[in-house]
């Protein structure tokens, strides 16, 4: 029997978790990436860029790892009738642009941060008297781990935040919001329809980065409330996209509720600590619904705590030596700001908190 190859769009540490799934059950992933080194070539055959055809012929299925793949080449797979790449095109083209993004939050009849469409600096001025101080402005495109942005305090702010982001016009300028968390809804679909989600998970960030995340959510007030808003929001965004795989929506948590801030249309690092946590994980979800098979079970076996290891490896026996500790290693070199692994402790208590603090090189918001 020939094993079913899914071609994954990237090949980061998310496509190599993809792949390590996807082999459990038979199937095989080859990428499509340019770095010939990437953790994901662990796992499978690395095409790159110019290899574009090989990669195409070779797959029987599609599907995505890195946000910004190129939503045309997406959509030629999907007008060919034999073979297809699940999420499709259109949701890539809204999740690559902030704008359409919440234009298409606020149609589904989902709150988010007030925001305005900036093209010149007169625009910018414009925003900052009708949304009122501070305002976050964003590129619309292209920026992740907090970049491409700039917090406009007072007006003297105006001409140096348009130095600095003018070229990269349309620019989104947004209301600045006093969240009390940051949160994360991710949910598969299949391709019969069905829906299943994953406990709201709360998420810390430091200089912008992911730093952990508490699966599930430790800090809310009305969990229950939230993680309702948050399903029927997600639901919402699956269905107008006919989308099949795993999404994921990081939301603010305020006091009138929740408000949309972004998509991601693939795994996400707020979900690693499924892979351990949940009894399915959502790599093997993804993998399931790009190739037809029943979803598993998004429920929480432990309550999970996920760290990830940024810019310097701490000494593996080390973290072993800890207990309920699981380490991920991307095979990455050291750099300021990468990420380059990330830990799952399940369960987790204070003490192991403390011990895996200890030994981390950069702690990057450990110290709540
Ligand atoms: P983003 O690139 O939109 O995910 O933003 C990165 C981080 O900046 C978020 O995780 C928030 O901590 C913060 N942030 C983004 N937008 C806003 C906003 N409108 N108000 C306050 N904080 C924000």
């Amino acid at each position: 029997m020939k094993k079913t190859t899914v071609g994954i769009f990237g090949g980061g540490q998310l496509g190599a978790m993809l792949a390590q799934s996807a082999l459990s059950l038979g199937i095989k992933c080859v990428f499509l990436e340019d770095a010939p080194n990437c953790t994901a070539s662990h796992f499978g055959q690395v095409y790159s860029s110019n290899q574009l055809d090989e990669f195409l012929q070779v797959a029987d299925v599609f599907t995505l790892e890195f946000e910004n793949t190129d939503a045309d080449v997406i959509a030629q797979i999907n007008a060919n009738n034999d073979k297809r790449c699940y999420p499709s095109d259109n949701v890539l083209r809204v999740a690559q642009d902030r704008l359409q993004e919440k234009t298409t939050f606020n149609e589904l009849g989902i709150d988010t941060v007030p925001f305005i469409a900036v093209y010149s600096q007169a625009d910018l001025t414009k925003a900052t008297a009708e949304l009122g101080l501070p305002i976050v402005l964003k590129t619309t495109c292209g920026g992740y781990d907090g970049k491409g942005q700039y917090i406009i305090k007072t007006h003297d702010d105006i001409d140096q935040a348009w130095q600095q982001l003018g070229d990269s016009a349309p620019l989104i300028a947004e209301g600045f919001i006093h969240f009390s968390n940051e949160v994360s809804i991710i949910a598969v679909r299949g391709q019969d329809g069905q829906i299943k989600s994953y406990p709201l998970v709360e998420n810390h960030h430091h200089n912008g980065i992911l730093s952990h995340s508490y699966a599930p959510a430790i800090n809310l007030d009305n969990q229950q409330q939230l993680t309702e808003q948050a399903n029927v929001a997600i639901s919402k965004l699956l269905e107008h996209f006919n989308y099949v795989g795993v999404l994921t929506l990081e939301l603010f948590v305020t006091e009138n509720g929740i408000l949309a801030n972004e998509i991601a249309p693939r795994v996400h690092n707020s979900g690693h600590w499924s892979i351990e946590g949940a009894v399915c994980s959502q790599f093997e979800n993804h993998i399931r619904a790009v190739v037809g098979l029943p979803l598993g079970s998004t429920e929480i076996v432990r309550p999970s705590m996920m760290i990830n290891v940024i810019g310097n490896y701490p000494n593996t026996s080390e973290v072993l030596a800890i207990d309920n500790t699981h380490l991920h290693h991307y095979c990455k070199s050291e750099r300021e700001n990468r990420k380059i692994a990330h830990i799952t402790l399940m369960p987790y208590n204070e003490r192991m908190k403390a011990n895996i603090r200890a030994i981390l090189p950069n702690k990057m918001g450990l110290v709540e």
